[in-house]
């Protein structure tokens, strides 16, 4: 039987650094990769003179590790985890566990924790969150999978994870694809957090005509009020940075942004779980848009707007924005809550929703003082129906209204796109309205397509069919 605690597959960014961290923790790590000419780069190299131990085979890293083993992939996502699976399956006894660490899409880990069950072996899928930064000083973790595996990860997984008042960033998330489903979410709020960030920056930068350092100085201030996150923190730091001609650098780079699959992911989720999750839609479309830069380019010299007019009192116009900011991201977090929750139903997951904000609390890039408000809310009722009906939330959406229907309706007045602020805006009136059109539409589908509909003064579950056009 072998010494190392644990075997790690793949020396790229992710993997180097996770070991690191985990030698860093007292741990011994066994590493391979495919190219294994990285193994005797990184042993020698970073790695030389700690508790690494390379191995050349696959064969070889299993001999190296004590049992139960435990083998991590961070290699890239889809067609490779499954080929090492393959490849490990016949090396491996019965409860020794594979851990897939990268950014699976979680139906493929369902089937692959099927599959190597199966197989008599402990399968966990990992969301690993916070990129190299995190992987050497404490990512934020998801684990899910077989729960019997668990025991064997955990001293290793909440060792290297961030910390945030002695906590681990890392719980138990829930069986099969849960860890990998919730670091879906967590991604795609991440592409809803940056969104709102950049549409305040777009009504500030172009309605407001406000320079790099006001915006710096207005971030700086929301950096040290409920707004309080990383991404507030980046923004302003950015902000100041100035090319090697003293502009502010960032009007120098190219308006228009990729997305790789996560946003995406989360958006198909909510279609197909039904649930509206329209901020984080919108942040990946807004993605798509600013990708599209020659076509828009062409339009901005054919398509007419109005004449953009800032007649107001600037201070009093960027507290209102501050609200839409907040209030809109706590629009956000209900939309992913309320995905997570149908989700649960749906794959029969028993997720701890006060503790996913709390391992989101360190070590990702969504971290923010927010989610203190968000575990409170789920400790307050772990049943919460949806974020915004909690007392806190319920106030801040009281308070904020006013100044996030000012900023909607100056950003469409003016024709400064807010895609996201004005989505969660007309959410929140959506969520609220006890009478939405949808008889209208109950009616037309009856009238061209025979559907029927459910009465108001008749009980719910009993259909009825009008002849519309008395023909027939
Ligand atoms: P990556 O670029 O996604 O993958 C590179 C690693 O995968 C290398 O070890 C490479 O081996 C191996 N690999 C690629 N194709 C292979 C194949 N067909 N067969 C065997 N091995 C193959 O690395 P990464 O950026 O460190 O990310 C690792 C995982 O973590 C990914 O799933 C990624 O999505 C996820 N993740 C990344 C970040 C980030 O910030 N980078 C953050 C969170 C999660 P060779 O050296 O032989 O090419």
């Amino acid at each position: 039987m072998g010494t190392s605690d644990i075997g790690l597959i793949g020396l790229a960014v992710m993997g180097e650094n996770l070991v690191v961290n985990m030698e860093n923790h007292g741990f011994t790590v066994s590493v391979f990769n495919r190219t294994t000419q990285k193994v005797t780069d990184f042993t020698e190299g970073r790695g030389k003179g700690k508790k690494i131990i390379p191995a050349y085979s696959l064969e070889e890293l299993v001999s190296q590790l004590k049992s139960p083993r435990k083998v991590m992939l961070m290699v890239k996502a889809g067609a490779p985890v499954d080929s090492y699976i393959e490849a490990l399956i016949p090396l491996l006894e019965p409860g020794d566990i594979i851990i897939d660490g990268g950014n699976s899409h979680f139906p493929d880990t369902i089937r692959r924790t099927a599959y190597v069950e199966s197989k008599d072996l402990l399968y966990i899928g990992c969301g690993v969150s916070g990129g190299e930064e995190g992987a050497l000083h404490g990512p934020s973790m998801m684990p899910g999978g077989s729960p019997k595996a668990w025991e064997s990860v955990k001293p290793i997984f909440q060792a290297i994870a961030a910390k945030v008042d002695g906590v681990p960033c890392c719980e138990w998330i829930g069986e099969n694809g849960a860890g990998h489903f919730v670091k879906m979410v967590h991604n795609g709020i991440e592409y809803g957090d940056m969104q709102l960030i950049c549409e305040a920056y777009q009504i500030m930068r172009d309605y407001l005509n406000m320079t790099a350092e006001e915006m710096q100085e207005v971030f700086g201030r929301w950096q040290t009020e409920e707004l309080d996150s990383y991404l507030i923190e980046i923004t302003r730091d950015i902000l100041k940075v100035k090319d090697t001609d003293g502009a502010p650098i960032l009007d120098k780079i190219l308006d228009t942004a990729g997305q790789k699959g996560t946003g995406k992911w989360t958006g198909i989720a909510a279609l197909d779980e039904g649930v509206p999750l329209t901020l984080i839609a919108e942040a990946v479309f807004s993605r798509c848009l600013s990708a599209a830069k020659e076509e828009r380019v062409h339009a901005s010299r054919i398509l007419t707007g109005p004449a953009v007019v800032f007649e107001d009192d600037r201070e009093a116009f960027l507290e209102d924005l501050k609200a839409a900011l907040y209030a809109s991201k706590i629009v956000s977090y209900a939309q992913g809550y309320s995905l997570m929750k149908a989700a649960a139903q749906a794959y029969g997951w028993n997720l701890n929703y006060g503790e996913i904000a709390m391992i989101w609390r360190g070590g990702c890039i969504i971290r923010s003082v927010f989610l203190e408000n968000i575990k409170e809310a789920y400790d307050r009722n772990p049943a919460l129906e949806n974020l915004m009906l909690d007392d806190y939330f319920r106030q801040v959406m009281t308070n904020s209204q006013q100044g996030w229907r000012y900023i909607c309706a100056s950003a469409l007045l003016n024709g400064i796109p807010a895609p996201a602020m004005t989505s969660a805006l007309s959410y929140y009136d959506g969520y609220r309205c006890d009478r939405l059109p949808a008889n209208l539409l109950q009616a037309q589908r009856d009238y061209f397509g025979a559907h029927t509909y459910e009465r108001t003064d008749r009980p719910r579950g009993e259909f009825f069919h009008t002849n519309w056009t008395g023909e027939g």
